[in-house]
Parts: C-alpha cells; sequence; structure tokens
C-alpha cells in the first residue's frame, strides 16, 4: 500500500493539487487506500481511482442538468446564468472599479452600470435599485414604509406562501407594520381597498400569485384602478418580467405595471428575467431614494458578483430561461428525435415524444408550454440522479422523460454521454 505522502508526490496529481488544495486531495487519497485495503481496488489504480472521485473545483455542488421541463426549478438554483453573465463574474471577482469612478479617482456610485441597464430596461421608472432577493425587496418597502402603527392594505387573495415554508404575510408583519386584509379569498372590488385605507396606511399592496390559480367566481382589482388614492401602490410582481413577452400575456411586468400608475414595483432577478438571485425595486424617483437612504438597505445590498452577472443579463444575449422560454416546440421535438436517433444505435431503448413543460414557481401558473423529451424506461430516473454531472428528468407513467425546454441544445452532446454511461447503472 502506498503511503499517502508517495501519492500525494505523484505528477498526475500535481494540477489537482494546484487547484484544490491538499486537504481535499488527501481526503480523497485516504477514501481509495481504504477500498484498496478492502480489496475492492488494486493498490496500483489508487491515483486513477482518486484522480477520478476529484471534483473540478473545491466546492460541493454537483453540476444537474434540468431535465424536468420546469424553466425555473427552485430545487436546482432557478434561473441559469447565460455564458455572457458567466463572463461577467470571472471579469468582476477580483479588484474593479465597483464604486470608483476611475475618471477622477473619487467614490463611484455603487453598481451604476447594472442600475443604467435597469433603467434603459424599465423606461417607465424613475429610478431603480437591487437588493439581495424579491423577499428583501419587500421588507425594504415595508421596512422603509411601514412600521409599527402603521398598516398595508392586502385582498385575501393575495396572502401567499411562496415555497419552504416562506410566506410573505409573516414577513410584512414581522416588521412591526399591521396588515389590513380586505376581499375574500376569490374576490376583492374597489370599494373594499378604499374603504380600508385611513390615516395609518403605509400602502396599498397588490401581490401577484405567481404558483397558484383561483378559478371561477373571482374577481381582482386592477393596479390601474388601485392607484392615485392618496396613498402609494406597491406591486409585488414575483416573476420579475422588465417588459411583456408575447408567450406569457397574463404575466405581469414592470414596465406595464409602473405605466399603470404603481409607484413601487418589486420583482425577483432569477425568474423570468433569466439573472442571479437578486431583488429589483422600481418606481417613483422619491420612493426608491427612500429606500436606498433607509439604513436596513446596507443589510441587504448585493455584492459585486451579483451586479456584474445582473448587468450582463441585461445588456447581453438572451438568457437562457428566455431561450428555452421562446423555443419552437417542432425544433424541441427535432432535438429529441436526434437524441432518441443515437440512443438507440447505442443499444438505450429511447423515444422521442411530444410532453407539456411550465414555467414553474416562478411565474405563470396554469401556464402549458408545449414541449419535447426523450422517453426512457423508468428505471433510468435514479440512475441518471447518480451521474456526475446529474441529469434530473421527469417520471410518468412508468417512463422517465427528459423535457428539453429547460435544457440549452448545447448540452445535447453531454446528455447523450450521461444517458449512455447511465444505462450500466440502470
Ligand atoms: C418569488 C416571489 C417572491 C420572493 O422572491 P425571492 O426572490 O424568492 O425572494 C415574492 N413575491 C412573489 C409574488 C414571488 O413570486
Amino acid at each position: 500500500m502506498p503511503s499517502t505522502d508517495a501519492v500525494l508526490r505523484d505528477p498526475r496529481l500535481a494540477d489537482s493539487l494546484a487547484g484544490l488544495g491538499r486537504e481535499l486531495v488527501k481526503a480523497r487519497i485516504r477514501d481509495a487506500q481504504g477500498r484498496a485495503r478492502a480489496g475492492d481496488l488494486p493498490a496500483d489504480e489508487i491515483v486513477d481511482a482518486v484522480l477520478a472521485g476529484l471534483p473540478t473545483a473545491p466546492v460541493s455542488l454537483t453540476r444537474v442538468l434540468n431535465a424536468t421541463g420546469v424553466l425555473l426549478h427552485t430545487n436546482l438554483g432557478r434561473a441559469p446564468l447565460s455564458a455572457a453573465a458567466v463572463r461577467a463574474l470571472g471579469e468582476a471577482a477580483g479588484t474593479n472599479d465597483v464604486e470608483l469612478d476611475l475618471a477622477t479617482g473619487r467614490r463611484g456610485r455603487r453598481g451604476r452600470g447594472a442600475l443604467d441597464a435597469l433603467r434603459l430596461a424599465v423606461p417607465t421608472a424613475g429610478d431603480v435599485h437591487v437588493v439581495n432577493n424579491g423577499a428583501a425587496a419587500l421588507a425594504l418597502a415595508v421596512t422603509a414604509l411601514g412600521g409599527p402603527g402603521r398598516t398595508v392594505v392586502i385582498s385575501r387573495g393575495e396572502m401567499i406562501e411562496i415555497g419552504d415554508g416562506f410566506r410573505l404575510p409573516e414577513l410584512l408583519e414581522s416588521t412591526g407594520t399591521r396588515l389590513r386584509e380586505v376581499g375574500t379569498t376569490n374576490r376583492v372590488r374597489l370599494e373594499d381597498y378604499l374603504a380600508a385605507i385611513d390615516e395609518t396606511t403605509a400602502f396599498v399592496l397588490k401581490v401577484h400569485p405567481s404558483n397558484f390559480l383561483v378559478r371561477g367566481f373571482t374577481s381582482v382589482v386592477p393596479a390601474a384602478q388601485l392607484a392615485g388614492h392618496g396613498v402609494p401602490l406597491v406591486v409585488d410582481i414575483g416573476s420579475g418580467l422588465l417588459a411583456p413577452h408575447p408567450v406569457l400575456p397574463d404575466e405581469p411586468d414592470m414596465t406595464t405595471m409602473l405605466a399603470a400608475g404603481a409607484d413601487l414595483v418589486t420583482s425577483s432577478g432569477d425568474k423570468l428575467l433569466g439573472g442571479p438571485q437578486a431583488g429589483i425595486l422600481g418606481g417613483d424617483a422619491d420612493l426608491v431614494h427612500r429606500l436606498r437612504r433607509h439604513p436596513l438597505a446596507r443589510a441587504l445590498r448585493v455584492d459585486k458578483l451579483t451586479l456584474a452577472a445582473l448587468e450582463a443579463t441585461l445588456r447581453g444575449p438572451r438568457p437562457p430561461v428566455t431561450e428555452g422560454l421562446e423555443a419552437d416546440a417542432d425544433g424541441l421535438l427535432e432535438r429529441a428525435r436526434c437524441l432518441a436517433d443515437d440512443l438507440t444505435s447505442a443499444g438505450v431503448p429511447a423515444e422521442a415524444v411530444r410532453s407539456v413543460a411550465a414555467v414553474g414557481g416562478g411565474g405563470a401558473p396554469g401556464v402549458d408550454l408545449p414541449s419535447a423529451a426523450v422517453a426512457l424506461p423508468e428505471r433510468f430516473a435514479d440512475a441518471l440522479r447518480a451521474g456526475r454531472p446529474a441529469v434530473l428528468g421527469r417520471v410518468t407513467e412508468g417512463r422517465c422523460l427528459l423535457d428539453l425546454r429547460a435544457l440549452p441544445d448545447s448540452d445535447d452532446p453531454e446528455l447523450l454521454r450521461l444517458v449512455i454511461a447511465a444505462r450500466e447503472r440502470a
């Protein structure tokens, strides 16, 4: 059995030691030595086993190919970044002029590039601001404008839970602000709101129910009718569409909401916008200024990486979420046919089928996106999840469907390789 030090000196491990550090490599060596002692690994294959078991970076996150057909999958980290945004992360990672004016050598406005790009994208916003996530945007608004003794008027049909137990009303109340609930689960009228507004009202809040639908005997009050009653109208659109999108005509967007009279709109950066996790605020310049100057704003401030990825998402080519949203169903079916043909040739029982994809918890509830998938026997689901990178499909009616809508076509060769490799384990 070679000693740990002897294995560490093997030149084949030099790159890994430089890139991953000693401790990570040593841990894998000990694992391999243990397997060799148990007779599961020939002693002269220890270095190969170590190399095979090492990650490419000292991080425990495992890459997962999203073949679920859910464009924004919360458990998979929501929006994947565009290649341009990934490059921007690399550029921004070192020291840079995020808060410096290189022309004068004086302090500059933090993140001005990203903020300028946002202002361009939302022409109806007097000003914009960026915080850590959508929840932080709302927390900042309610803390700065509400607080003890103040109330927020909200419809009972919009008291929503987002996921992982996050309940929006609880966030609002945690600031000491009281909720003045109006209407019922299914119906609310303008008079309900007007009767609830009084001298304690901080603002009227309209929330987009982004992950469920209420159908039947329902009524809601559009933002245009809620604006202009002497108190600010704040709208949480959730999804992060900055402008209307033809594929999702019912999904609210920031530009239109502000044009309709909203004073402040909040949304997420990593849903339909397709960028990094962030909370985006746009609206009346004085209101946005008040929020930016509030002490809590500092605690919710985003780092230079977020600012860089957000700017690249806004100024650069279409991010993967938008590409997935706009992909043509026949084109997806053609991709599925090519993959299924290659898999069949490799001895994997595969078939191209039409399927139905969804936007996901990030927006557009109830919208079916026609899609296409590679159908495999169900047993492939576990085997694909155990692969590295992992592949997450969708199991329906005894089959494992690999839906292509959320998967960039540049991933097809890797998907093919991973399915063929999973055949051994399936
Ligand atoms: C997703 C969502 C939030 C929370 O945004 P995060 O970025 O996850 O913090 C708030 N409100 C609505 C309507 C949402 O859809």
